[in-house]
């Protein structure tokens, strides 16, 4: 083959190019940012850089995180109480030092560019973190979330390309249990084609809360009250919350579900037939949470599924590899395959953006992530990836 002066090579003992394709000793061709070609001949050349010993992947999705809370690290409790979280939350946010906010953000932007992560949903009420996800040069949605009944409108959408990353702005609403059930209508109306995200069924506390029963329902709604929440502003009709999400029409193949703690067998059928995606966020949820959405059940109906990481105000960190591992942890059955789609095509996906990333094919983003690996089987390579001790050391490819 003949390729430009321009046109580089990464080769590597495994590369896995997405769902279905693991190649060994392959060699990735890319050219301005972009991928060429995918190689499995032996390619050799200046150009050619050797990873050597490990897995070779598309960057990371993390499909859903609010870098600008990255100031809170530190406030889940494993196994904490969602309520008390959250009075937390909102007690210590503005108590912050702006500077030191803004510090916290820039670093965890890094840190998520530096483990692999190329392309972030990121929820915001502010926009300020824009500076520092364009500084870790890491692509971003920017879903500009309303929050409660009052908050002002998202600004007017967004889209542009610029040294291979990409900056696009998206709509979201908070959840079902904090937005007028006619302003989310409104503001999905408004995403139009464009991705829309909205947390749904993450406690018990909103099951009770919606339902309009329980301790942990009232619990929240003394908290929702102090913050200008009225429960029938809300006009949820003691629905289970995507019975609610669906009365309204907004939960499509545009719509990126975040959490699907509580959600029912049924309700996984429910959402794979409607096309949206569902975010799920392993570590934030087991630990404000206890739990996890029915992933099999998911999986199995042919639901779309991403990965977040959710703020650092609930996880430990912001390496997907990390989240990745954790999911594998608590569901030791589930297909390593199916958490590295989750992390990379279901993200790009649930964003819009498959395009562009979330496998390495002609065309897409030759941002990649890699994983240094003792030698091993193409039956282990996957699950050893997902081992912690390795996945700690998953990282980008500079
Ligand atoms: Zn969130």
């Amino acid at each position: 083959m003949s390729f430009s002066e321009h046109v580089t090579g990464l080769r590597a003992a495994w590369v896995w190019t997405g769902p279905g394709r693991l190649l060994p000793g392959a060699t990735v061709m890319v050219a301005d940012g972009r991928v060429v070609e995918v190689s499995r001949r032996p390619v050799s050349g200046r150009q050619v850089r050797d990873l050597g010993d490990g897995l070779l992947l598309p960057g990371l999705v993390n499909a859903h995180t609010h870098l600008e809370l990255s100031g809170l690290a530190g406030l889940a409790r494993p196994q904490g109480d969602f309520v008390d979280w959250l009075l937390e939350l909102v007690a210590t946010r503005p108590r912050q030092d702006p500077a030191a906010a803004a510090a916290a953000t820039e670093r965890a932007a890094r840190q998520a560019s530096a483990t692999g992560t190329v392309l972030v949903g990121d929820v915001t009420n502010t926009g300020r973190a824009r500076g520092s996800l364009a500084a870790a040069g890491l692509s971003a949605v920017l879903f500009f979330e309303a929050l409660g009944p009052a908050m002002a409108e998202p600004p007017e959408p967004f889209v542009g390309w610029q040294d291979g990353r990409l900056e696009q702005s998206a709509i979201a609403a908070h959840s079902p249990y904090s937005v007028p059930a006619w302003r989310i209508a409104a503001l999905k109306q408004r995403a139009g084609q464009g991705p829309f995200a909205i947390h749904l069924a993450e406690s018990v506390a909103e099951m009770e809360f919606i339902a309009g029963r329980g301790d942990e329902g009232r619990r929240l709604g003394e908290f929702l009250l102090v913050r200008g929440v009225r429960r029938d502003e809300l006009d949820l009709r003691k629905r289970r919350p995507l019975a609610h999400l669906m009365a309204l029409g907004v939960v499509d193949n545009n719509t990126l579900l975040v959490h699907g703690v509580q959600l029912t067998p049924a309700e996984a059928e429910q959402v794979a037939a409607s096309g949206a995606s569902l975010c799920l966020c392993p570590r934030s949820n087991l630990g404000l949470t206890g739990s996890l959405a029915p992933v099999r059940r998911l999986l199995a109906a042919g639901a779309n599924l991403a990965l977040g990481t959710d703020s650092l105000a609930s996880t430990d960190d912001l390496s997907l590899f990390n989240e990745m591992s954790a999911l594998a942890a608590a569901l030791p059955r589930l297909e390593p395959e199916a958490i590295f789609t989750m992390a990379t095509l279901g993200g790009a996906r649930a964003l819009g953006l498959e395009d562009h990333f979330g496998r390495i094919q002609p065309g897409a983003s030759a941002r990649l992530a890699f994983v240094p690996l003792a030698a091993a089987s193409p039956g282990e390579v996957l699950a050893a990836a997902l081992e912690p001790a390795a996945a700690g050391q998953g990282r980008a490819v500079d």
